[in-house]
């Protein structure tokens, strides 16, 4: 069914209230819906009912495209100055011994192990130690493009580039200025937890704020560059904060347009100092995504990071306004197997990836850091495709 039809349906629905024929209709007319009306939703909307308008958006802006790419993760340190509460991946300094902490010729040695492999980004994340400083990163930074020019540098966030730059006793511009020279191609979305003060205090306190966390990301687009943005939800925070987070991105991106995609991250709740918060289950994470597809309408990518989330849930996200699902990540991250998720070694062959998506009747496409198309999936037969025995959707009945 078109899209326009379907939203279109839902608006000769009798049992919709005034306020959400209103909002469907401005979805319809491409029209930006307020925070207020945001919140409604988070308050108030059925999954179905987000469904038909995220879907809706998500078609318009991408139509079926579905967006992955081949990449693998180098996580320095899981060893950290700060305590978040959600972290269930970091050990506290004084118990270092627990942890690993790679040196530059190990995190090297990562590198090349993926020369004879077709992966076009590695994607730095960790803890924040003191010996992982701005020389350290710089020269990380500059040996890696001298043994691979074209692999795709995404890497940190605001989080270790406010420490490290405090350190060295640099400005953000100065710093974001010396890592681009470096080799830094894009920055992740990591870091923004929850924006509010109070929240963030609490769960992720110490480290920087939420001001200093979008400054950098400015800066950093003022600098021709671009990054991505996240937000931890399902834990203390209530509608409100996550409106709030939310408005305070799109503000941001109505400023610089720098921003590709955003990334919820879902608050799992093992092996950290909040496992007493119950985690939300699986249709308020759909909510959230169509919620977010809804209310950022200068974002044009919407992603769920599987390794978090589980491949099914990613896989339903689809119809809720996600468009894109990470990369292949080949068991390279740590930091969600730790928390409890359902992925304990998250690696997904391009097979597997092609076909989660197809599955749903998306069109796979293999996409550079930067969302240029790389290859289109649709007609590639994997050895695995003649075993499937399941439902296969074909939009052509
Ligand atoms: S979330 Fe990041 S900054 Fe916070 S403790 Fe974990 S590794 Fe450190």
């Amino acid at each position: 069914m078109a899209t326009n039809q379907a939203i279109n349906i839902l608006l000769e629905e009798n049992s919709l209230s005034e306020k959400e024929h209103q909002i469907s209709k401005k979805v319809l007319n491409g029209e930006r819906i307020s925070a207020e009306e945001a919140l409604f939703l988070y308050e108030h909307a059925e999954l179905g009912y987000l469904g038909v308008l995220a879907n809706h958006i998500r078609e318009e802006k991408n139509g079926d495209n579905t967006y992955f790419n081949k990449n693998f993760h180098i996580e320095p340190t899981n060893v950290c100055v700060y305590s978040c509460d959600f972290c269930a991946y970091s050990r506290k300094i004084k118990n270092r011994t627990d942890g690993w902490e790679l040196n530059m010729d190990q995190m090297m040695d990562i590198v090349k192990k993926y020369d004879d492999q077709a992966v076009t980004e590695v994607h730095f994340t960790g803890g924040v130690l003191p010996q992982y400083d701005v020389p350290f990163y710089e020269e990380l930074f500059r040996r890696i493009k001298a043994h691979r020019p074209e692999l795709h540098i995404k890497g940190l966030t605001p989080v270790e580039y406010h420490y490290i730059f405090k350190k060295a006793k640099l400005t953000y511009r100065e710093g974001m200025e010396r890592m681009k020279a470096a080799g830094l191609d894009s920055m992740p979305g990591g870091g923004a937890e929850i924006f509010d003060k109070e929240i963030r205090d609490q769960i992720a306190g110490g480290k920087c704020s939420s001001e200093q966390w979008l400054e950098i990301h400015e800066i950093w687009h003022e600098l021709g560059m671009r990054s991505n943005a996240t937000m931890l939800y399902g834990h203390i925070e209530t509608f409100a904060h996550r409106v709030d987070h939310l408005n305070r991105l799109r503000k941001l991106q109505d400023k610089t347009g720098g921003f590709m995609a955003f990334i919820p991250l879902k608050f799992r709740n093992k092996n950290n100092q909040m496992s007493h918060v119950p985690e939300v289950n699986t249709i308020e994470d759909l909510r959230n995504y169509a919620i977010s597809r809804i209310f950022l309408d200068n974002f044009q990518h919407i992603k769920a990071y599987w390794p978090m989330i589980g491949r099914d849930t990613a896989q339903m996200s689809l119809a809720f306004g996600v468009n894109d699902m990470d990369g292949t990540i080949d068991d390279t991250t740590k930091i969600y197997s730790m928390a409890g998720s359902e992925e304990q070694n998250p690696a997904m062959t391009t097979a597997e990836i092609v076909n989660t998506i197809r599955l749903t009747g998306r069109k796979a496409i293999e996409r550079s850091t930067l969302y240029e198309p790389i290859k289109d999936y649709t007609a590639v037969l994997f050895e695995e495709d003649t075993q499937y025995r399941g439902y296969a959707f074909k939009k052509d009945r």
